[in-house]
């Protein structure tokens, strides 16, 4: 396990910053079906995602799939405003109505790894950010995460990890892209990871087999996260080697 304080004050910072859906807890396809209830709402167009493959992908970039694919004549911005005020209506009531599960290991595994002061517990999804906090206080570990980087940060997941490293700034914490790890379940997960030197875990409990995942050549790839053991070793290890420094 993870070294005991003094020796862990010797370690550096590490940032790790994790997906949502399919690595931390899965919701019975509700922001799916909430989605799908904005859509008919604004639009009156019913199941408008149920062709799009969501898996890995930011809310704006799966919207304007929506947005695309059925022609909506409207102004783009507004049309996603427009959307997203019905998408906050929406998810809370899918949310009620699903069964959520956190995936295996978990919350065990963000207790432990939130009673070091070296680490930093974090976001990375491509969730709109009220959609991240709704779908986590659900799921009853939103307060394991001190801040992160959301979809509405931008529609290109490979340019989210910046806006968690700053907001983690703001509060304080300066963490830099080579000392984040990204822990996600998807490839994209683990492209937006190397779009700016961050380490990847892949996990597969999601949208990805373990095949697909390590095609991709993460740092690490797990089935689960149901023995903490690899994970917890792997972060010690990257704690290590930049003591040694
Ligand atoms: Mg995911």
């Amino acid at each position: 396990m993870i070294l005991s304080p003094p020796d862990a004050m010797l370690f550096a910072m590490l940032c790790i910053l994790w997906d949502i859906d399919g690595t931390l807890m899965s919701s019975q396809g509700a922001g799916t079906k909430a989605m799908n209830d904005a859509f008919l709402a604004c639009f009156g167009v019913a199941n408008a995602f149920d062709a799009v493959a969501m898996s890995g992908c930011t809310d704006p970039w799966i919207f304007r799939q929506g947005f695309e694919r059925h022609g909506i004549a409207e102004p783009f911005p507004a049309a996603m405003e427009k959307f997203d005020r019905e998408y906050r209506k929406a998810l809370p009531a899918r949310l009620a109505a699903a069964k959520i599960t956190l995936k295996p290991g978990l919350p065990a595994i963000l207790e432990t790894l939130s009673n070091r002061d070296e680490l930093g517990s974090g976001l990375l999804t491509g969730n709109f950010e009220h959609g991240a906090e709704t779908k986590l206080k659900a799921a009853g570990i939103h307060h394991f995460f001190a801040t992160g980087a959301y979809g509405s940060d931008d529609e290109d997941r490979n340019k989210l990890l910046p806006h968690a490293l700053r907001r983690f700034r703001g509060l304080g914490r300066q963490f830099h892209a080579d000392r984040t790890v990204v822990i996600g379940d998807t490839t994209r997960d683990v492209a937006c990871a190397r779009a700016h030197g961050a380490k990847a875990v892949a996990v597969a409990t999601g949208g990805h087999r373990i095949e697909e995942l390590r095609a991709c050549s993460p740092d690490l790839a797990l089935q689960s996260l149901a023995d903490p053991a690899p994970l917890i070793g792997f972060l010690e290890k990257l704690m290590g080697e930049a003591a040694r420094v």
